[in-house]
């Protein structure tokens, strides 16, 4: 099968993360008991989870001029993303996240730094290239102005858009009616359709609305009925970045021709397996694993 073409237009991150007993109060320092950093972001996650899958991922993103920078294009090279259109940006420090884990929940402190960079002049200076993809996929954890604008172009230039609207915010109808497919979680599409009931929104965009449902898999109308794919039973250990490879999967799988009821079953697999890994990324999983779960 021919390797599909997708440019991910996203966020990219470091995690750095660190654990403790218990987490300081205003004020108090206290002595964690561990620290590790974590390639993150959604833009990213999604771009090296596409790319284990066996398509040709171009990442549309931007890095600061620091060390982080750096380890985050490593991170897409020993994946396979290609970097060429990921450009640092001058006296910008890289997204961060910074985020302890203690008492058995986390605290997260985001700092975006060089993602606002990823504006939608950005994204229209690589045009002529993203006419050329079989695929574009976003997220928001970039400016609003960049997911309309993209949705724009990539409606005049005919390349279908994967808008995967997380975290949270919500889309003018615009966007709503130009983007190819749309995968909020429960939780986003009541967001995006304020609360209206989910069967009605499902039935008013066919074949385009996919709401996924963690564990039970993933809804959506084909224009006749409402259909329930669902997940595969896995014993989950991390459900971080679980969207991020039903994303990616799915959108490979649509770039590579599959039907949708077929992409739906390879997103869920895939998602399904990457919750049995820690971390965002270390779950994720690679082509021969989807499909022989498939079989
Ligand atoms: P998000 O991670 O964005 O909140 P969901 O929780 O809906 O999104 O999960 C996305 C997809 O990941 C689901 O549609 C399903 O395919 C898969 N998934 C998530 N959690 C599980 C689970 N516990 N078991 C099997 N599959 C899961």
């Amino acid at each position: 099968m021919r390797k599909p073409k997708i440019a991910v237009i996203g966020s990219s991150s470091m995690d750095l993360v660190v654990t403790s007993k218990r987490r300081p109060g205003a004020g108090e320092t206290v002595l964690g008991e561990s620290f590790e950093t974590v390639p993150g972001g959604k833009g990213a996650n999604q771009a090296v989870a596409a790319a284990r899958l066996g398509a040709d991922v171009y990442m549309i993103g931007r890095v600061g001029e620091d060390a982080y920078g750096e380890a985050i294009l490593n991170n897409f090279k020993s994946n396979g993303v290609q970097t060429d259109y990921v450009e640092p940006v001058t006296h910008e420090r890289s997204g961060t996240a910074h985020i302890i884990l203690a008492e058995g929940d986390n605290s997260i402190v985001v700092v975006k730094g060089a993602n606002d960079h990823v504006t939608s002049a950005y994204v229209k200076e690589k045009r002529d290239f993203i006419e050329t993809c079989d695929l574009v996929m976003i997220q928001q954890e970039v400016p609003e102005e960049t997911v309309i604008e993209t949705a724009q172009l990539c409606y005049e230039l005919g390349v279908p858009l994967l808008l995967n609207p997380a975290p949270a915010r919500e889309i003018p109808k615009r966007v709503v009616e130009q983007v190819s497919y749309l995968t909020p979680n429960e939780h986003e599409a009541a967001l995006l359709f304020h609360g209206e009931e989910l069967a009605t929104v499902l039935k008013k965009h066919p074949n385009k609305l996919f709401i996924t449902e963690g564990a039970a898999g993933v809804r959506y109308f084909d224009g006749k009925e409402e259909v329930l794919v669902p997940s595969f039973p896995v014993e989950p250990i991390d459900t971080t970045g679980a969207g991020d490879t039903f994303n990616a999967a799915f959108g490979t799988a649509i770039a590579e021709g599959m039907d949708l009821k077929e992409s739906l079953r390879f997103a869920n697999r895939a998602a399904s397996l990457s919750v049995t890994g820690f971390g965002a990324q270390g779950g994720m999983p690679g082509r021969e694993e989807v499909e022989r779960g498939l079989a």
